[in-house]
């Protein structure tokens, strides 16, 4: 006989339970839910010019627009800086408070607490749950899983379709839907969101967190002795016995009068007093059950806490009960903070001190110059002005650091108008691409590396803005067959 390699699934019936981290869990969940299902709806005024939808990817446009913030191709740095924070941010929590973004605001345990109160809903507590999974199939019970399926799949499609709705206009896109006439990629991602959600959500539960999820593998060997984990204090709940054992041989049994609620409330099936396990995602569920019941019968609270290991051993040799709190005063989450809060602190900076006019200048390579019959040279560049602001306005492009007689000219202005500054105007939330020309007069050119110049764009409002980008005028050189 082998070692069976592969653990059959069983159903979860989670019982209900009351206490603070039940409420605590309530209320991330309707934070959660609400920002994500709300957040497309919420209307931000920015003008004529620009979409007036407060959260919005524009990838047609290539634009993220967050309130007063709006981010640009360019300025991925941003987007970048925020993944990073949210990465650095959950190694922060882990450090903290452990498996806290598994136990409360992970999107699989959210939805899945959601389902599971559905279940609730139209099955009953956990035995009626239980009693009607064992019972034949017959009318009674095809009606109400149907039901369940029901509410179940409506879920899963408002929030596919909830998705969708960060990528374009809601209300539009909203009519558009339900017209037939949105984007075809639109209903297939609402199809693909809506089928993993439902299965995902109503059926996988705890089986995407102890087998699909990599996130508890990195934050188990994330975890050390000093970490908060949700822990049985085994020194003092053994030796299990019920109330009846207990009082027939006082002193021979631990607090743990093995009732197993804690085990019945625990959303992903765990026994936690048999130690720490991958599927347990701290969600203190069974605190509040253990506490009850340590409350009824008379005993201290904290038979199941949330504790560090080192906590633990100290208490097992006598010392008192440290408040959880002290744990987070530890070196690694100083480090952690200090990173996070320094990326946050340069985005912040970034953001308040950029401007929003931004020029990028690319010189033509081949060829990289042209010698004009008088002698003349010139220099060829492709020029992006950006207007950032949600208006038109009207920029100066000047040349700076070229000698005197050197002239510039666009596919927008005559050679006739050529001068040193060329004023443009470049629409709101736009990007104006110019071919511009830039001519020395014979006998000023340098020496064989080319002469290093600015090209600055200034606004001509109020503002003055400016962005310069710093470029070379090619020239002649002793070996070269313009020279000739
Ligand atoms: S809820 Fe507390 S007393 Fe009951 S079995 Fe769990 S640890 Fe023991
Ligand atoms: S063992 Fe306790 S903390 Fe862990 S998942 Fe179950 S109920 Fe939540």
């Amino acid at each position: 006989m082998g070692t069976a390699l592969y653990e059959a699934g069983r159903t979860v019936h989670n019982k209900r339970i009351d206490g603070p981290f039940r409420r605590f869990k309530w209320a991330i969940m309707a934070i959660t839910l609400t920002i994500y299902y709300a957040t497309p709806w919420i209307r931000w005024d920015r003008g004529p010019y620009a979409p007036d939808q407060a959260v919005l990817v524009d990838l047609a446009n290539r634009r993220f627009y967050m309130f007063d913030i709006e981010i640009w191709p360019h300025e991925f740095y941003f987007v970048a800086g925020l993944l990073i924070m949210a990465g650095i941010g959950l190694f922060l929590v882990t450090s903290a408070v452990g498996r806290a973004w598994c136990g409360y605001a992970c999107p699989q345990t959210v939805w899945t607490d959601l389902f599971q109160h559905v279940d609730r809903f139209f099955d009953g507590d956990r035995n009626a749950r239980a009693r009607l999974d064992k019972a034949p199939w017959g009318a009674a019970k095809t009606t109400r899983r149907l039901a369940k399926w029901a509410v179940y799949l409506a879920i899963a499609f408002w929030t596919g379709g909830a998705w969708i709705m960060y990528f374009a206009d809601a209300p539009t896109l909203t009519r558009d839907f339900w017209t037939g006439t949105a984007d075809p990629i639109a209903y297939a991602t609402v199809a693909v969101l809506t089928g993993t959600t439902f299965w995902l959500g109503g059926f996988m539960r705890e089986q995407v967190c102890i087998y699909m999820c990599p996130w508890p593998r990195i934050q188990t060997a994330m975890l050390d002795e000093k970490s908060l984990i949700v822990t049985y204090k085994d020194w003092r709940g053994e030796q299990r016995g019920s109330l009846k054992k207990a009082a027939k041989n006082p002193g021979a049994y631990g607090d743990c009068i093995d009732c197993q609620l804690c085990v019945a409330v625990c959303p992903t099936g765990v026994d936690i007093r048999e130690g720490q396990q991958i599927g347990c995602i701290t969600c203190g569920l069974c605190i509040d059950a253990c506490d009850r019941v340590m409350k009824e019968t008379g005993r201290p609270r904290g038979l199941i806490d949330y504790a560090t290991l080192e906590q633990c051993d100290a208490e097992r040799a006598g010392a008192p009960a440290r408040p959880a709190w002290k744990a987070l005063l530890r070196p690694r989450v100083f480090v952690y903070f200090g990173v996070w809060a320094a990326i946050g602190a340069g985005l912040l900076f970034a953001l308040g001190t950029r401007t929003h006019t931004d020029l990028t200048v690319a010189p033509d390579r081949n060829p990289p110059f042209m010698l004009m019959k008088d002698g003349s040279v010139r220099n060829a560049y492709t020029l992006r002005l950006r207007n950032m602001e949600a208006r038109p306005r009207e920029m100066v492009l000047a040349l700076e650091g070229l000698p005197a007689g050197a002239v510039m000219w666009t596919d927008a202005v005559s050679l006739e108008n050529a001068a040193k500054t060329q004023t443009v105007s470049v629409d709101a939330n736009a990007t104006k691409v110019l071919r511009a020309y830039v001519m020395l007069p014979p006998g000023t050119a340098g020496d064989d590396d080319g002469l290093p110049f600015t090209f600055r764009l200034t606004s001509r409002d109020e503002q003055r803005e400016s962005d310069a980008q710093q470029t070379t005028f090619a020239q002649p050189t002793s070996t070269s067959p313009e020279d000739n």
